[in-house]
């Protein structure tokens, strides 16, 4: 048999789930205001990727690391994506390749003509080095061709 406080539970239960339901269409209604999620990430926004470069897909620590989507960019939506952080990223490699670029002419005077072909000699010479170390070899690899760059002449209005 059943009690009346049963009855006044199951009310309360019925009221709950009225409640929840409520709250499912709402969830669903602000999802759908959202736009559609992206297929990637199914609307996380977060990734995991395969080292520790996440969407660099550089070299990294071996280990399985979450990161931003690199789809999505983190909004989560496939129709609006955030700020590219690889194209962020490039753009200031760029930049600081080109300060760099410009200190080291700077400091060599490689805007002389008296110093251009000097520039030129300098890179012959360290062509064909070969080091041992993976790092020494591909920074002798970027100071000659920085060097080869610097020795030619000039376009007008290049800067350099
Ligand atoms: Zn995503």
């Amino acid at each position: 048999m059943t009690a009346p406080r049963d009855y006044d539970a199951i009310a309360d239960m019925q009221r709950d789930n009225e409640t929840l339901r409520a709250r499912v269409r709402e969830l669903e209604r602000d999802l759908e205001k959202r736009g559609s999620r992206c297929e990637r990430c199914k609307g996380t926004a977060r990734l995991l990727y395969g080292n520790t470069s996440t969407w660099r897909h550089s070299m990294g620590g071996a280990s399985i690391t979450e990161g931003i989507c690199e789809a999505c960019w983190g909004t989560g939506r496939s129709d609006i994506t955030g700020p590219d952080l690889r194209a962020i990223d490039a753009h200031e490699a760029q930049l600081e390749r080109e300060v760099s670029e410009r200190w080291l002419a700077w400091r060599l005077g490689a805007s002389f003509s008296s110093v251009r072909p000097h520039l030129a000699t300098i890179a012959a010479r360290i062509k064909h080095k070969r080091a041992d170390d993976f790092w020494l070899q591909r920074c002798t690899e970027t100071v000659r061709s920085v060097l080869e760059h610097l020795s030619k002449e000039p376009e007008k209005g290049s800067g350099t």
